[in-house]
């Protein structure tokens, strides 16, 4: 008989047992492997010791727990670290562990490069090469509550605010998202997911009619078509006439604020002008912004607003009645921008191929 090699990390319960059958196994065997990955963290079907030694054998021919190796990792002097995973086909994929009081977050990528070309962002520079697989994503997430656990700490939250965007793969990031929320798998709440978007009208649509409480957080950056046309090339098909509405729409499905996140950047979207222009826009909405200093990037000519700026910026919306933070700054100190370990990493590669 011949057996499809699966990872395991992908499967539903019931496409387990399926499984566990085509092995000749019964349906409680099905269990205790899912019970060994999903609650104690399991990395090999060898430390599944209630499994006979037989079947543990076979498993390890025809199946797999994920797919992820660290090549590298950066700690941050506050405490946020960068790990980067190798996929089995060589890419690689940057994955963030930020350290909180209530509770540490892990931030995770969708998938190797983007295709959506944000003007400020360092995770398209290289280009886009493939979609994760649901068990690419969820690998991640396993990986780092592993580490974690390590340490005493418990991973509570998560955001898909890696590289990749996330509805660009709609059909992973929609098993990852059932997954989490299975309580025979990862079993966590969808309210402490977020989901960070460029603004695919279309499957933020879709995303909605599922009315699942995942925070969605849309990628705006600017108040007017004219400079986020700039910013964001997917504003020409999608521009904020059709994406507002759409989030809209979200918040009134799923009873989740929209996030609005608003990177400043000098001399591009910062000024009073613009401030005005955002709260204008925003007014009225069930929304939240979030102010981000921008992370310098070598390879791009973008530089952050002061710090002036930025609190200029933020007390401007305040004043109009618009509910606003500023993102703490974290991992400054290891080029916490998306992509830029990667980058890196890349780069160092191709430079000992001697490209
Ligand atoms: S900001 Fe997000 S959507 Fe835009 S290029 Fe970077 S990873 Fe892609």
């Amino acid at each position: 008989m011949t057996v499809r090699k699966c990872d395991f990390l992908e499967l539903t319960p019931a496409e387990a047992k399926g499984f566990m059958a085509q092995l000749g196994e019964p349906a409680y065997r099905s269990k205790q492997v899912l019970n060994w990955l999903w609650q104690n963290g399991a990395q090999t079907f060898a430390e599944m010791n209630n499994l006979p030694l037989s079947l543990r054998e076979r498993l390890q021919v025809h199946a797999t727990l994920g797919k992820l190796e660290m090549v590298t990792t950066e700690m941050s002097a506050d405490g946020t670290e960068k790990i980067l995973f190798s996929l089995p086909d060589g890419q690689t994929v940057e994955t963030v562990i930020l350290p909180y009081n209530i509770g540490d977050s892990v931030c995770i990528s969708t998938q190797v490069g983007c295709r959506m070309g944000c003007l400020f962002c360092a995770s398209g520079l290289p280009g886009f090469v493939r979609n994760l697989t649901s068990g690419e994503i969820m690998a991640q997430v396993l990986q780092v509550r592993r580490i974690l656990r390590t340490r005493g700490r418990e991973l509570k939250s998560m955001v898909l605010m890696g590289s990749g965007e996330p509805l660009d793969n709609w059909s992973s990031t929609v098993a990852f998202l059932e997954a989490v929320q299975d309580p025979l798998r990862l079993a966590m709440s969808l309210r402490h997911v977020t989901l960070s978007t460029s603004g695919l009208v279309p499957r933020i649509a879709a995303l909605a009619e599922l009315g699942w409480p995942v925070t969605l957080a849309v990628s705006l950056h600017a108040p007017t078509n004219l400079v986020r046309d700039r910013v964001m090339p997917i504003n020409k098909k999608y521009p904020l006439e059709v994406l507002l509405p759409a989030c809209d729409n979200y918040a009134n499905k799923t009873g989740r604020r929209v996030t609005y996140e608003y990177i400043l950047i000098e001399n591009l979207n910062d000024d009073d002008q613009h401030a005005s222009e955002l709260a204008t826009l925003l007014s009225g909405r069930l929304c939240h912004v979030n102010l981000i200093p921008y992370n310098a990037i070598a390879e791009l000519p973008w530089k952050p607003s002061s710090q002036e700026k930025v609190r200029a910026f933020r007390d401007a919306l305040s004043a109009k009645g618009i509910n606003v933070t500023i993102r703490r700054r974290m991992g400054a100190d290891i080029r916490a921008a998306c992509g830029q370990l990667r980058n890196n990493h890349c780069r160092e590669n191709e430079e000992m191929r001697g490209e």
